[in-house]
């Protein structure tokens, strides 16, 4: 279980001017197995409310709690997906989603082994040796959901991942994310701004006001199960 307990953000003024509220505090608890959207307009603190739960940026206020216990940086608990695909590009598509299995130290043929199955599973097989700039946008943005899974975290999370794409492979990402969701029992939490995204991906949306954010709507709903699982 994830609690997100008054948390907020404030980036400090520069050159003399304001300070910077970017989310007001605010408190979420995410029951496991959620798939959460995030939705709200540009500058409400979305990928601040994500990067906080991301240990990749320090909440100004509050606490976050995962399992008990508060987040602090950065770890493998949680898998984090940019909108810009930020592949490392001196290595190929096995290798960039072994990344943080050789940061924990997983032995090399063991990191080949589950980067290839989940080449497989998220439809990158036959591509393990290509290297980023081979790939299209979509190839790569598999890529690094492939990175952010083999780690198996609890959470995912994900930032807008499917903005840059077109519509057709939007929706076999979409597919494909709910697919995996729904067999590895994952907690998602998806920021994205496109309303229809919002509704036909989550167990839950959450909306957020304009700058500075705060929680505006919290709507469960309902998901149509089963969904077909399928790579083209
Ligand atoms: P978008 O939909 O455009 O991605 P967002 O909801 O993700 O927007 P954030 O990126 O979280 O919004 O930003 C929230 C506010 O905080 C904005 O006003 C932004 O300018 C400000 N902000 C974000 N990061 C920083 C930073 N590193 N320093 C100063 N201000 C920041
Ligand atoms: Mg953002």
């Amino acid at each position: 279980k994830l609690v997100i307990d008054q948390v907020g953000k404030s980036f400090p003024a520069r050159h003399g001017g304001q300070a910077t509220r970017a989310l007001l505090p605010t408190s979420l608890s995410v029951a496991d197995n959620d798939f959460i959207t995030i939705l709200g307009p540009s500058g409400c603190g979305k990928s601040t409310l994500l990067r906080m739960i991301g240990g990749l940026e320090t909440p100004s206020e509050g606490r976050i709690l995962l399992d008990g216990e508060p987040v602090i940086g950065p770890g493998a608990d949680r898998g984090f997906v940019f909108q810009s695909y930020t592949l490392f590009p001196w290595l190929n598509v096995a290798e960039n989603i072994a990344f943080g299995l050789r940061e924990k130290g997983v032995a090399e043929a063991e990191r080949l082994r589950i980067a290839t199955d989940w080449a497989g599973r998220i439809g990158l097989r036959g591509f393990e040796n290509h290297y980023p700039k081979q790939l299209s946008g979509g190839m790569q943005q598999r890529t690094a959901i492939a990175r952010a899974l083999a780690n198996d975290p609890k959470i995912l999370l994900l930032d807008e991942p499917f903005g840059a794409l077109d519509n057709q492979t939007r929706a076999l990402m979409q597919e494909m994310l709910l697919g995996i969701w729904e067999r590895e029992q994952k907690t998602v939490l998806f920021v994205t701004h496109d309303v229809e995204e919002a509704i036909f991906m989550a167990s839950r949306v959450v909306v957020i006001s304009a700058r500075p954010g705060r929680i505006k709507a919290d709507i469960p709903v309902d998901l149509p199960h089963p969904r077909p699982y399928t790579i083209k």
